[in-house]
């Protein structure tokens, strides 16, 4: 069967990984296709060694050509500053890296997190997993009957939320298999998907995608991370509106960084062409002190500012609420608004 976005057969689009596989994995090359010289940036680009590069070509696509400091690439760039050892920031900032069973995480009473790919399309610089050992965490077929047994047996669980890396990384085949293996446990009422692979692969979102999630039992929720309105180009756009159709509540949680997202004219253009795109923003996060991304930090007090901005100018529904991850926390920690 020949789909929207696919030469393939067999109903597997293939597109998407096709587009994987031709992504940048050279600094040189990306800073050339952008116009840039890469001697402009000097031995900073090594930063690729403490966390690969990676960047598939269609988020490339999306940054101005010849402008070293656009705020996509930034995202993605290794730089020196990765390599500054800065007090408070670790490999493990949030305190994760225990769960129950190999690839569950139960932080949260009512939710579990499986981690059901290790991978990404794009590696964020800032990602609070740079330093996860994915390799301990492999979910295959034997743990993920594990985790169904997990959860069939405890009723508080009503929902479970898909991360990774990167869960879209997962084959549509594979994850109908998946959704097949859990519908039966009646407790379960929501699937949350953490994404941002049709973000930075727009092709992801397939039709066997928007057609499986419009079949399931259950209440689906994709929580998006856009940091930055140019990164809402015109194929996601047109990929969230058919989610959308299928019945997908559409969510966006993004990252306070400095030099990407730090100004209120941004955040306002971001919760702006989010809305239009049929994504509420949820979450704007403060940077999770993860070591090797401590040029990102945007201190409270801005953060704070930053926020004021936005409901000077955003209606109240349109504005994100600010939260910080806190190792051993339950939840999310708002941050308190009133300003210094
Ligand atoms: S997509 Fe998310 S998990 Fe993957 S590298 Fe970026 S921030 Fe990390």
């Amino acid at each position: 069967m020949i789909t929207r976005n696919s030469d393939s057969v067999q109903g597997v689009d293939r597109t998407w990984q096709r587009e994987l596989a031709e992504a940048y994995r050279s600094p040189a090359q990306l800073l050339t296709a952008l116009d840039l010289d890469p001697a402009q940036f000097g031995d900073g680009l090594n930063a690729r060694r403490l966390f690969p590069m990676l960047v598939p070509k269609p988020f490339a696509a999306a940054m101005v050509p010849g402008d070293p400091a656009d705020p996509l690439l930034r995202q993605v760039l290794p730089i020196g500053d990765e390599f500054a050892d800065v007090p408070g920031f670790g490999p493990d900032p949030i305190g994760e890296q225990d769960g129950p069973l190999p690839g569950l995480l139960h932080k949260y009473r009512s939710r579990v997190l499986l981690m059901l790919r290790t991978g990404c399309a794009v590696n964020c610089r800032y990602c609070f997993r740079r330093h996860f050992p994915y390799a301990d965490h492999r979910v295959g077929q034997a743990e993920l009957e594990q985790a169904r047994q997990y959860i069939a047996a405890d009723t508080n669980i009503n929902e479970l939320l898909l991360s990774g890396g990167d869960p879209l990384m997962a084959r549509d085949d594979h994850l109908a298999a998946l959704f097949e293996q859990f519908r039966d446990l009646p407790h379960l009422k929501r699937l949350r998907i953490h994404s941002r692979l049709p973000v930075v692969l727009p092709s992801r979102v397939t039709d066997q995608l928007v057609t499986l999630l419009s079949s399931l039992p259950w209440q689906v929720v994709l929580v998006l991370h856009i940091n930055h309105p140019n990164e809402l180009q015109p194929e996601l756009v047109a990929g969230l509106a058919r989610l959308k159709a299928a019945g997908v509540t559409l969510l966006n949680q993004a990252v306070l960084l400095k030099g990407v997202n730090d100004n209120a004219d941004t955040l306002v253009a971001l919760s702006e062409t989010l809305f239009e795109a049929g994504v509420l923003p949820y979450y704007l996060h403060l940077l999770d002190r993860v070591q090797g991304a401590a040029h990102f930090e945007v201190s409270e007090d801005e953060a704070r500012s930053l926020m004021a901005a936005q409901l000077d100018r955003l209606p109240g529904f349109l504005v994100p609420r600010l939260v910080r991850e806190i190792a051993g926390q339950p939840s999310k920690t708002p941050i308190d608004l009133k300003l210094v």
